[in-house]
Order: structure tokens, then sequence, then C-alpha cells
């Protein structure tokens, strides 16, 4: 098996309470769906691993996740300005999700598999000093600062294709020369978190090494095709060697809090160029962040069609 798919109680519990948004049953509407297509059977199921403290601390300050470790006791209160609560244990989940990230990096880099998809992962609002957006730790972040710690591994491409602008992972490494930086994304203007402006292009010796993408509400397939081209250039032209995606499903039209238009059609194409990208520049080395999707059955289509198209590029 090449593809590997992170599920678990573990990673379901990462959610703000029945009802919300970013409620707990998104892993599992994902996963029903998916065994559905039978997809199940093409991909090594894992389960999701607990991250260390001194793992998060690679991206996070130690005294916001300290705060976590303290909110999760008592479950009271916010984590930021009032879009994300704490709720009791939610030091563990978010743990979880980024453990299971950064267990994905090491399975790829040591070869048991090509490409691993992580549905509750890809929480791009958090910053390195405080949670954002329904967002705790930013397990993006996280794996681009393990992958060189840890791996060697420098130049990182990261692409964005969740409603939202990645704002944590773009103000997180703003002024990093490696971080090969694409967001396509809902215009600011329009949507939190404000962000991602077609002027962001990096700070200093970064400068030219992001590239933001601001779609019109309402923009279709055919826009986000038409986007996509220079996005892949870009990419291409960085010369990555491990490629990042989220792969939010918030895009797809119906989406509750959101106003883009797409069909999941973009998600496997997004998927299928980049594998084939991967294939070209870094041996295959993708790894895919289920990120936003408040649509159920929006969620459920667009992260099954990238670990779709994740199996076909194997084939
Ligand atoms: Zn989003």
């Amino acid at each position: 098996m090449s593809v590997c798919v992170y599920i678990g109680e573990e990673l379901a519990q990462y959610g703000f309470g029945a009802g919300h948004p970013f409620g707990p049953d998104r892993m599992g509407r994902f996963w029903v769906r998916a065994q559905a297509l039978g997809l199940d059977r093409q991909v090594e199921i894992c389960k999701p691993v607990l991250a260390t403290v001194e793992e998060i601390e690679r991206f996070h300050k130690s005294d916001y996740v300290e705060r976590v470790q303290v909110q999760s006791r008592t479950g009271q209160g916010y984590l930021d300005y009032g879009d994300t609560p704490a709720f009791p244990g939610v030091f563990e989940a978010a743990s979880y999700v980024v453990g299971s990230v950064l267990d994905g990096l090491q399975k790829i880099l040591l070869e048991d598999c090509r490409s691993v998809f992580i549905p509750i992962a890809g929480l791009h609002h958090a910053a390195r000093t405080g949670a954002a957006g329904f967002c705790v730790f930013n397990d993006c972040g996280i794996a681009i600062e393990t992958l060189r710690a840890v791996h060697g591994i420098k130049r990182v491409a990261y692409v964005d294709i969740d409603a939202h602008h990645g704002d944590g992972v773009f103000y997180g490494f703003e002024d990093d020369p490696d971080l090969i930086f694409a967001d396509m994304h809902e215009d600011g203007r329009y949507l939190y978190p404000g962000t991602g402006a077609v002027e962001e292009t990096g700070k200093g010796a970064a400068k030219g090494t992001k590239l933001n993408v601001p779609m019109p509400p309402e923009a279709d397939d055919a826009a986000f095709f038409k986007a996509w081209e220079p996005v892949e250039d870009f990419v291409r032209k960085g010369r990555p060697e491990f490629v990042l995606l989220q792969c939010g499903a918030d895009s797809l039209a119906g989406d509750p809090i959101t106003h883009l238009r797409y069909s999941a059609a973009a998600h496997a194409h997004a998927a299928t160029r980049l594998c084939k990208l991967a294939d070209e520049c870094c041996a295959g080395r993708l790894l895919a962040m289920g990120g936003g999707g408040y649509n159920r059955t929006n969620l459920a289509e667009a992260w099954t069609s990238v670990v779709r198209s994740m199996i076909e590029a194997e084939a």
C-alpha cells in the first residue's frame, strides 16, 4: 500500500461540540464515504499518534502551549479572541492531530508509503503565539519545522486551497526563503481572516517565495482551473524536496461559512497535479491535510477525491 490514511477516535475528538461547524463528526462523515467508495481497501489505515510538547514547540511558543494545557484541564474560556473555545481534553486532541502529521512525514521519509492523508489536520490559522479560527496547534507549521530540524529537508512547498487564507503558515514563515508558499483563497475583503492579498509575497530574503491568489466570491471550477496553472508553475520552480497540501473542503459550493463555488473536481485536480509534481521533484513525497469544510457532504466528497487521486497516481 503506498497511500496512508490516519483514522481513529483520537482524531475525531478534535472538534468543538455537536452542532458546531467544526464538530467531532467530521472525520466519521469522511470515512463513511471513503468506505462506501471502497477506498478503505486501497490504502493503509494508520492509527493517530500523540505528539510531544517538544515537537509542538518546534513551531509554537512554550507559554502558549502551557496555556492550552491549563485550559484543557478546566475546559473553560477561549483560546483566542472568541472563535476557538477550550474544551476538556483539547490539548490531547490537538496533540493527536500534530502527532499524526509528524508520523505521516516519517512514514513518507522512511519510504513506508509515498503519500499520506490526514483528515482532521491542516489547522492553518494558529499562530506561533496563539490559537485562531478553530485552530489550536498549527500542524502545518510544525510539519515544516520538523522537516528542517529532524529530517534535514529545507525546501518545502506548502499549497493551500482552503477557502480561508493560511495566515498562520504565511506569517509564521513570511521571512523564510525556503518555504515555497502558494495559497488560493476567497478574497480577504469578503472572508476571514482578511489577509492574503496579491501584494503579500514574502519579506526580506523571502520576497517572491510566497504566492497569494485571492479568488472572488462565487468563483467556480473554471476559475479554479485557470488560477491553478500559475500556482503549479510557481511551486515547480521552487524545486521543493517535500510537498504539503492543505485541501480544505470549505471552498466547495454550499459551505455554510464561505462563498466559493468549486466542486470536488477542484480538489481532485490539485491532488493529481501535485502527485505528479512531487514525482518529478521529490520522489512523490506528498502529505495532504484535510483542512476546513463545514458542509459534511462536501468534506466527504472533497477529501475522498483527494485520496482517490493519490491512489490513482500510484497506479
Ligand atoms: Zn477554511
